[in-house]
């Protein structure tokens, strides 16, 4: 035998296909493949894997996940991984010289904005890992949430063509397309398939994502008539619809192309259910919900209540007596924010000149809401709060809640604000169908594939048993006054940073030192997450140090990641603001060595992945009573970083599972928010308070430019004199400003005892067990999703 064919002979099946994918499809070798080739010969090998078991879970009650985003990140590294394959890859590669990153180089994050998408996609990873059918249906947009770029500090947008390097995770379905109709238009829905492939690669489940088409792809007569922009016109609507994710909606045309969009990926999974249910039942529908859940990830995907009615009715000849049950006994809503302006209500006049066939039906779910109101002795005034329809306005939370047998917030306290205050009403109403399910990440992306030096070092203490059973770390606890683990654990910390240091010096051109405390705020960027609360207070420490006013302080690098909705001027004169005092920092020799700040460019799940794990403080200071859970703060926390927060969302369950003391908590809590609320008077404490002062003022004081944009301007008066639809300083920076930097401080000084420190760190990491999105998904699955 020749050293090449025994060479193939130990290859496993797995290698041999991805060299013979390369000969095939480039007629290259291995070694003399670019990036592209390699990803694509790679991605199809494990392609082959995943569909030996794709698809098997056809018996039994299959779940369904309906979500206008999916977070995936990159499908390449996940699916190596879960498929068992990551190793074999790297072997292949490093046996032909191959560089095992290349492959970071192609795809781009897949396909969502933010803490809502992620946590759709953490669930798919879950549900597979531990065999439940679940399969999740949304949009497969052509560009993702924008790249973002930065210009002399300004955020700058560009499209994301997550595409451009082609999409071999897909799967074209040309023979289940559907049609979905909107007032004067018809277009297809396309599913693109994807496997979502559980740990160990038994359960391989779908997420489909449906791709708007033409009707008709060119109207050649009217080209020939020499109409060449015409005959592409029904083309370029259709293709409209799946075009972006999360269009700007500041016009009537931007909010069309919303409803538009929701009703699109609603109306065509829905119909793919009802075909499939009919082949295996026929007409008879009063098993539907026994085959299928249908979970609203919040309520974008709202319209599929009426829009099941309606096919319910219409097409498949039911009454509203025998659909309704069955309907209500299908649909979940998971509500994710409290934030008023995020609770969607659409105008009457637009729903109705979008899709007026599905305006009856909301109109029949009215009519119904109010008998059974009025049986409830609720009359008069009192129905206000439940109007699906107040007039000019569809309330679509309002919606979900009565055509869903389930409502759950995703924190403890989030759930009790639903109960208490922003579904007061309907809590009353019908309080058996509220519940809590507290978010979760999953583990195998947000460790095992994230950091694996941490993941082995683990697993070299208490076994691999923690990648499918997360409480397992609590294992780790014993070993929390052992020096020799808490040695180990330090030095892995300290080897993430130098590799987010050369990651930082490659991809943004700075240098930073892994001897400073890393301090991370990463997350979208809101008012409410109040990033400009940590900017006024690094500009504080940065005073505080030049007059001497700070003493015994760790160099700390403060990083930020965040993106800021394009139309959101506010949030991006924060990240402007936050440029200026990275500036400012710079360019000053007193504190050079002792501070530094850095915007990170473009930040997305990739990104993510690397600041976890090299991460020390995790900042989680949104406003008490705003953020209903947060999950950066559980990725943060498994990969062992203290928290520095306020008591809200998942931050209370977080200090509950690894103690206060391991933790820095600050703040006002939501009850005093509450009783402040009305005489609070910020003003005040401006005035009486020369360090907040100056860092506010420096705003408007000239220490600061925003290039004549106005930016600063409204930041301060949003602080000082309110907006049109709010109070001043409506998210309470002012109030909590003393107790944070008076935390902060504190936490940056125990630093200075890293035993300390790095127990607290360690400790963080043993609890975080509960935050595992398999918890999670098995409280959807038994207290949701088989509750008959
Ligand atoms: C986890 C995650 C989020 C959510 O962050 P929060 O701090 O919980 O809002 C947003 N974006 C990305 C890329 C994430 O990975």
């Amino acid at each position: 035998m020749t050293s090449e064919t025994e060479k193939r002979n130990k290859m496993s099946q797995f290698q041999k296909d991805v060299i013979s994918f390369l000969r095939l499809q480039y007629g290259k070798a291995l070694a003399e493949a670019d990036a592209t080739e390699i990803y694509h010969s790679v991605s199809a090998a494990a392609m082959c894997q995943a569909r030996k078991n794709w698809g098997r879970l056809e018996e039994g009650k299959k779940v369904c996940y309906f979500s206008a985003e999916f977070l995936v990140g990159r499908l390449v590294s996940g699916n190596l991984v879960n498929l068992g394959l990551a190793d074999q890859t790297e072997e292949l590669l490093r046996e032909n010289g191959v560089d095992a990153s290349v492959l970071e180089e192609i795809e781009d994050d897949a396909l969502g904005n933010g803490g809502l998408g992620r946590l759709a996609a953490c669930f798919l990873d879950s549900a597979a890992t531990h065999g439940i059918a679940m399969n999740g249906y949304g949009i497969r947009y052509r560009y993702g949430l924008f790249r973002q770029s930065f210009e002399n500090g300004f955020q700058k947008e560009t499209a994301d063509r997550w595409l451009r390097f082609g999409d071999p995770w897909s799967v074209r379905r040309e023979d289940e397309r559907v049609r979905v109709d909107f007032k004067g238009q018809s277009v297809w829905a396309v599913p693109y398939d994807y496997p979502v492939i559980g740990y160990g690669g038994r359960t391989v489940n779908t997420m489909r994502l449906w791709q708007a088409e033409p009707m008709e792809e060119f109207r050649f007569d009217l080209f020939n008539e020499q109409k060449y922009d015409k005959a592409y016109e029904e083309r370029n609507r259709a293709e409209a619809i799946s075009a972006v994710l999360y269009p700007n909606d500041d016009t009537d045309a931007g909010k069309r192309l919303r409803l538009k969009q929701q009703y699109f990926f609603s109306s065509a999974s829905l119909r793919d259910l009802v075909k499939k249910y009919e082949g295996k039942y026929g007409g008879d529908f009063s098993h539907f919900s026994e085959e299928y859940a249908i979970q609203l990830n919040d309520t974008h995907p709202v319209v599929s209540i009426p829009e099941l009615l309606r096919i319910f009715m219409e097409e498949k000849g039911m009454s509203f007596r025998q659909a309704f049950p069955i309907i209500r006994q299908t649909f979940a809503y998971t509500n994710h924010t409290v934030m008023a302006e995020a609770l969607e209500k659409w105008s009457v006049k637009l729903f109705r000149s979008v899709i007026p066939q599905v305006y009856r039906y909301v109109m029949m779910l009215q009519r119904s809401l109010l008998k059974a109101l009025e049986q409830k002795g609720i009359t008069g005034q009192a129905q206000a709060p439940y109007l699906i329809m107040d007039g000019s306005l569809v309330h679509m939370a309002r919606m979900a809640v009565y055509g869903s047998h389930a409502v759950n917030g995703v924190a403890q306290i989030h759930t009790e604000i639903l109960k208490k205050s922003v579904l007061k009403e309907w809590y009353q109403l019908t309080p058996e169908k509220f519940q809590n399910k507290t978010n979760g990440i999953t583990q195998r992306k947000w460790l095992l594939q994230c950091n694996p030096a941490l993941s082995r070092f683990i697993t070299e203490r208490i076994g691999s048993g923690w990648i499918t059973h997360l409480d397992q770390l609590k294992k780790m606890e014993r070993f929390q006054n052992d020096p020799e683990t808490l040695r180990r654990f330090g030095e892995i910390k300290r080897r993430n940073k130098q590799v987010l240091a050369d990651y930082i010096e490659k991809v943004e051109g700075v240098t930073v030192s892994p001897d400073f405390l890393f301090d991370v705020q990463a997350k979208r960027l809101h008012e409410y997450k109040r990033q400009l609360l940590n900017a006024f207070s690094i500009l504080d420490i940065y005073y505080g140090l030049k007059e001497g006013r700070i003493a015994g302080f760790t160099p700390t690098l403060f990083l930020f990641g965040a993106k800021a909705a394009p139309g959101y001027f506010r949030a991006k004169g924060i990240i402007k603001y936050i440029s200026e005092i990275a500036k400012l920092i710079d360019g000053d020799p007193a504190v050079r060595g002792r501070m530094q700040v850095l915007f990170l460019t473009n930040y997305g799940v990739s990104y993510a992945e690397k600041l976890m794990p090299a991460a020390e403080i995790s900042e989680q200071i949104s406003t008490a009573g705003t953020e209903a859970s947060g999950t950066s703060n559980m990725k943060f926390m498994l990969n062992g970083a203290v928290t520095l927060g306020t008591y809200d969302g998942a931050n209370i369950e977080i200090v509950e599972q690894a103690g206060e003391d391991n933790n820095y908590i600050f703040g006002a809590r939501i009850e005093e928010i509450e009783k402040i609320r009305e005489s609070y008077d910020p003003v005040k404490l401006y005035q009486s308070n020369p360090r907040l002062r100056r860092a506010v003022d420096s705003l408007v004081d000239g220490t600061f430019s925003d290039g004549g944009t106005g930016m600063f301007r409204e930041l301060y008066d949003a602080l000082l004199k309110g907006a049109s639809w709010h109070q001043p300083d409506h998210y309470f920076l002012l109030k909590d400003f003393d107790s944070y930097q008076e935390t902060r401080l504190r936490a940056n000084r125990e630093y200075q005892n890293p035993e300390l420190f790095y127990r607290k760190c360690y400790l963080n990491m043993a609890n975080a067990g509960k935050f595992s999105s398999d918890r999670t998904i098995r409280q959807y699955y038994e207290e949701i999703w088989s509750n008959r």
